[in-house]
């Protein structure tokens, strides 16, 4: 429940429980059909449900033996107690039966050589020291038989009476104690208040319990097939929290939308730049023009794709909706980008023709694509064309880092995005007297809602020029001057909005989404604007998948419960729900799945797996790390693999990697992310030379390949990488980047000085 503090702590509490007689009764016949104690069969069952709640499968667990084997000892006064570890790996494949068999010769082995100081065992193995948790293992588990417990003492002349106690220390995370008596077999679990909640602890206990009623039942089972929750947990897990029946007024695609809205605000202000105002009725005719060309010019129809690449500016909005109305789908190159970069994308896209700017028109033809200029179209017809998709047709296809070491292409349907704009408008919601005033680079799939969702709501969007929106101050001054209402920004841009002195503003209503939202950054948001909202998803689910307004006295800034027709599970390894509380893989399902990735079908078997509780239906294997919040809501804790947010970009340190590995005087090469004084992440490579090679060239030619966020800080040599046991490099043993050997010129990471910096 809690992060484990620096130090240990050791104030705890303790439970009780007990195992209905019938059941202990049956574990116990079973334990004897295997030739096993009792004790054995209920640690093996402990073992199986330390796995579910860890993930982890190689446990250890300690034991505490009495230390009285020797009849001499049998009624001498003194602590004799030992502790013995005990070490099995645990298999989802493993039966109890066979689980029960290894863990009986692990105990046997254990108990010969109980006599081993356990002081002495861990001076032995020489374990790096941990003020944080007790050496080797943080569970015990013990079993007090009749024999050597319930007896009471008998001294001469005195009377001896048990005394309950309020049981207030925990000497390990937990300590799980087995009572054989007269009435069957009971359950007391000591635990440490510092870590874990009580109401965690009474679960636990009732799905150790669950758990031996399911191996009683069917000993030979694979353990991963033992149900653990019970009917309601799995309920509100499949159902209650998820939000799969919404009923919208319109199905239909994209297109439909914006024309609805057309009709219903012809009038109104759709879109504000530079000081200039476009009412709907001006926008669609305008990007009208744009379709009329596509389709008659160029023959674009339902799911050909369509490149564009511009600055910010009106014409980016008129192109998306051009290319959307024209029924084909838009890829956005950013003009910031790399040209190598830009190339990849609409070769591999396989565009038909690019929506651009005559600045960059003679550069993309001389490498063979057709262009069009929105400027030139003026004999197109601005009437509205007749609407030729379906709603599985693509909407656009929006490139994102890949850790094969280029960029892959999500591919998103118009269903999806119509879902998507139905469920923001209803949370965190926009009217349309609101003014969203557009800051993100149309290449991020964020663009979508701060461009589309004003669009289909009478609202009118502000678009900002790059200048406006990479300057802290500059942009909180058009903040006020525009009068917007509605923000949309990375916590990344939060966070740079503040440190340039934003003074903050009661009519915004903030969407923070993209990163963590830190409980820091939220809590000084919160003072300065009308309503903060965490959004959270991947571009592989269209855009956003949860959702939440933030309040002051949350305990945790979750990232909230799905959006609108949406789905998601916390899953462990074998795709099992997972009790409340348990971090577990974020698998997302519902109307928000892309069609998959451009041209990848393998990538995309892989990460768009066949749903474990519907058939015919799939989920998307975010690499998100979560669990879910006594409320339902969803806590981020992290990834699971090489996936990190620099600047609130997306980015696989395996595809920088693999740009540094093809320069030729590079034979080995590692990136990893450090984290700056103020927080924010920033990028390091190790290199491993062959050849001779400056920190400067280095960069210029990464920076030939890759975003500028993608480019690492810090170039430092290794003679070697540190590899672990298993040949992989080990990231923990890389030098800190302050206080190595950085390459040639490097002058290494420098803090902003300024907040224009
Ligand atoms: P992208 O596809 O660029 O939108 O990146 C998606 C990833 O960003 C997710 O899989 C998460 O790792 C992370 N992410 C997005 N929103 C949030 C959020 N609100 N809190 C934490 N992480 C987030």
């Amino acid at each position: 429940d809690f992060k484990r503090p620096g130090i240990q702590t050791f104030r705890g509490h303790l439970i009780e429980i007990d195992i209905d007689p019938l059941l202990g009764k049956q574990l116990q016949e079973l334990s004897s059909r295997h030739s096993a104690t009792l004790f054995m069969s209920l640690l093996t069952i402990f073992k199986i449900l330390l796995c579910r709640y860890t993930g982890q499968t190689d446990l250890i667990i300690g034991t505490p033996v009495a230390g009285r084997d020797h009849t001499d000892l049998y009624n001498q006064v003194g602590f004799f107690v030992n502790m013995v570890a005990l070490r099995t790996t645990v298999n989802s494949h493993d039966s109890f039966a066979d689980l029960l068999e290894r863990i009986k010769q692990v105990i046997l082995n254990g108990y010969a050589h109980q006599a081993y100081p356990f002081d002495m065992l861990i001076d032995e193995l020489a374990l790096p020291r941990d003020m944080s948790r007790s050496p080797l293992f943080d569970v015990v588990v013990g079993m007090e038989t009749p024999g050597l417990v319930n007896n009471q003492p008998e001294l001469e002349e005195l009377t001896v009476q048990k005394f309950d106690r309020e049981h207030l220390v925990s000497r390990y995370d937990c300590t799980l104690i087995f009572k054989e008596g007269e009435k069957g077999i009971s359950i007391a679990m000591e635990y440490n208040t510092a870590l874990f909640r009580q109401e965690t602890i009474g679960k636990l206990l009732e799905h150790y319990i669950r758990l031996t009623a399911a191996v009683v039942a069917a000993p030979g089972k694979p353990i991963s097939a033992l149900q653990m929750l019970s009917e309601q947990e799995e309920r509100e897990q499949l159902v209650g929290y998820n939000n799969m029946e919404v009923d919208y007024e319109v199905s239909g695609t994209l297109v439909d939308l914006l024309e609805g809205q057309l009709n219903r605000s012809p009038e109104s202000v759709a879109l504000e730049f530079a000081g200039n105002r476009l009412s709907y009725a001006e926008l669609h005719e305008r990007s009208n023009r744009l379709g009329h060309c596509l389709r008659e010019q160029y023959g674009v129809g339902r799911n050909d794709l369509v490149g564009l690449m511009t600055d910010r500016s009106d014409q980016m909005v008129t192109a998306i909706l051009g290319i959307v109305k024209s029924g084909g789908a838009y890829v956005p190159v950013d003009p910031d980008h790399p040209a190598s970069r830009r190339d990849y994308i609409l070769e591999r896209s396989g565009v038909k023709v690019i929506v651009t700017e005559e600045k960059y028109r003679s550069a993309l033809e001389q490498k063979g694509y057709r262009c069009i200029i929105q400027s030139e179209l003026s004999r197109y017809s601005v009437t509205s064309l007749p609407v030729i998709n379906h709603p599985g047709d693509l909407a656009y296809v929006m490139y994102t880092s890949g850790s094969t070491g280029n960029p892959k292409g999500v591919e998103i349907e118009h269903h999806s995005v119509v879902n998507f704009l139905k469920s923001m408008q209803q949370q965190p919601g926009i009217s349309a007297a609101d003014r969203l005033l557009a800051v993100t680079t149309y290449s991020f799939d964020i663009s979508v809602p701060e461009l589309l969702l004003p669009l289909v709501s009478g609202a009118t969007v502000i678009v900002l020029r790059r200048e406006e929106v990479q300057d802290a101050v500059l942009l909180g001054r058009r903040i006020r001057e525009t009068g917007a209402t509605l923000l949309q920004c990375t916590p990344s841009m939060w966070q740079m909005l503040l440190e340039g002195g934003w003074p903050g503003n009661r009519q915004i209503k903030a969407l923070s989404g993209g990163e963590r939202l830190s409980k820091a950054l939220a809590g000084r948001l919160l003072e300065k604007v009308k309503e903060l909202w965490n959004m959270y998803g991947p571009t592989e689910t269209t855009i956003w998948s949860a959702c939440r307004r933030i309040s002051r006295d949350e305990e945790a800034v979750s990232v909230g419960w799905p959006i609108g027709n949406t789905e998601i599970y916390l899953l462990n390894k074998d795709l099992q729900l997972l009790p409340g509380g348990i971090s577990g893989d974020l698998y997302i399902g519902g109307e928000g799945l892309a069609r998959g990735y451009r041209g990848q079908p393998q990538l995309t078997a892989e990460k768009f797996i066949a749903h474990p509780f519907r058939t015919g239906a799939r989920l998307y294997a975010t690499g998100d790390v979560g669990r879910r919040l006594a409320d339902g809501s969803i806590e981020f804790l992290g990834r699971s693999d090489e996936q990190v947010k620099i600047r609130g970009y997306r980015v696989e340190l395996a595809e920088i990697e693999h740009v540094l590995l093809k320069h030729p005087s590079i034979s080995a090469a590692v990136v990893i992310t450090a984290q700056a004084e103020d927080g924010t992440n920033y990028l390091v490579s190790y290199v491993v030379l062959s050849g001779l090679v400056t920190a400067t060239e280095l960069r210029l030619y990464v920076k030939a390949s890759l975003p500028d966020y993608m480019v690492p800080v810090y170039f430092i040599t290794l003679n070697e990488l540190p590899v672990s046991s298993n040949g992989k490099v080990d990231k923990k043993r890389l030098p800190p980047p302050g206080q190595s050997q950085s390459l040639g010129l490097n002058t290494g990471y420098v803090a902003a000085a300024t907040p224009l910096e």
